[in-house]
């Protein structure tokens, strides 16, 4: 299974000594791992997590008790649908990732931006068709709506001249937005259906296949798509993202303001806690924009502008809240733009 895509902006996929020197697939592959995670979450199945530190919040395939029953079928619904694509400790996953070029050769450096892309999912062990249809709604879902890679957390700059790649080393720059590539007429060749996949026949295809798993590791915490909000072609800047997650400009670590609410602390993250606020400004890397003034559109690529995020469970309207309020003014009409979760799982 394979599909042809465009970098919109260069992705991070880190490197050496923090440089996106070569293209690491594994990267890559992390990233379409924590996406298909939020999706199985949100269709109702656990999905451990497996970045965590504690043994029991992610699953490990018993070899022992298959050297006894060797019923893999079986062993494998222990483990969570992810780990089953992804793998885990003693089960290597179904596939291998590989990225390809425009010409079809192993692409070894960076996606830069720009560049038709090939992602290939080599199968090594046969796919479920629910797998190869959630794989395909997760690729939709990154496309249409998130980013992928590293840096994704990067905030654009209120100043526009900031945000272009040569100031303050990209500090501000954009990074891991991704689209569908498309041929010399426009028409779309990513192979990413772009009308719905989860519905009719193989929603229920989904939902049966899932059902069948028996692990159980969740936490409120861990994203799961029914608490995500998605603007398309607005975004957060750093101030704004300030004043939302009430840190301190003015403070030389730029703390937290005391008496800052635990929502708005988890939401803007700490040391080793990621941020839950993701934005993407658009301007290109080389536009023209001198000190003082403001991009034209002509400065922005098509598609990148865009923002993203999400809450713990029960909490996504007072998110939602938050940044709405803290967005009013220039972003009056962000309330019709800004579409939740369970909405945009109705679109996949
Ligand atoms: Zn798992």
């Amino acid at each position: 299974m394979e599909f042809k895509l465009k970098a919109l902006t260069p992705v991070w996929t880190g490197g050496v000594k923090g440089k996106n020197d070569k293209l690491h697939v594994t990267g890559i592959k992390g990233s379409i791992r924590w996406w298909y995670e939020v999706l199985i979450r949100s269709l109702g199945c656990d999905a451990c997590n497996p970045a965590s530190k504690n043994g029991n919040e992610k699953c490990s395939f018993d070899t022992k008790s298959f050297q006894k029953t060797k019923n893999l079928r079986e062993e494998l619904k222990k483990i969570c649908p992810a780990c089953n694509m992804f793998g885990c400790t003693g089960w290597s996953g179904k596939f291998i990732l590989r990225i390809k070029d425009e010409k079809g050769r192993i692409k070894t450096n960076q996606l830069d931006r720009k560049d038709q892309f090939l992602i290939e999912f080599i199968e090594i062990k046969q796919f479920d068709p629910a797998e190869i249809s959630l794989l395909k709604i997760t690729l939709k879902l990154i496309v249409d709506y998130g980013a992928i890679g590293g840096k994704t957390i990067f905030k654009p700059s209120e100043i526009d001249y900031k945000n272009v790649l040569n100031y303050g080393e990209g500090r501000h720059y954009d990074y891991g937005v991704i689209g569908r590539s498309k041929d010399a007429n426009g028409i779309d060749i990513s192979k990413i259906p772009s009308g719905r996949i989860y519905y009719g026949d193989t929603k229920e295809m989904i939902d049966g296949y899932l059902q069948d798993f028996t692990n159980k590791t969740h936490s409120e915490d861990w994203p799961d798509l029914r608490n995500f909000w998605f603007v398309k072609g607005l975004c957060i800047d750093r101030e704004r993202h300030n004043i939302i997650v009430n840190r301190d400009e003015t403070h030389p670590f730029k703390n937290y303001k005391t008496r800052t609410g635990s929502l708005q602390i988890w939401l803007g993250g700490k040391q080793e806690v990621s941020k839950k606020i993701f934005s993407f400004h658009g301007i290109k890397p080389d536009a023209k924009i001198k000190k003082g003034n403001t991009h034209a559109e002509s400065d922005l690529i098509s598609g990148v502008r865009r923002c993203y995020g999400y809450s713990k469970k029960h909490e996504l309207k007072e998110v939602v809240k938050l940044v709405i309020e803290h967005l009013e003014g220039d972003y009056s009409s962000l309330s019709k733009k800004i579409i939740c979760g369970m909405e945009v799982l109705d679109e996949l």
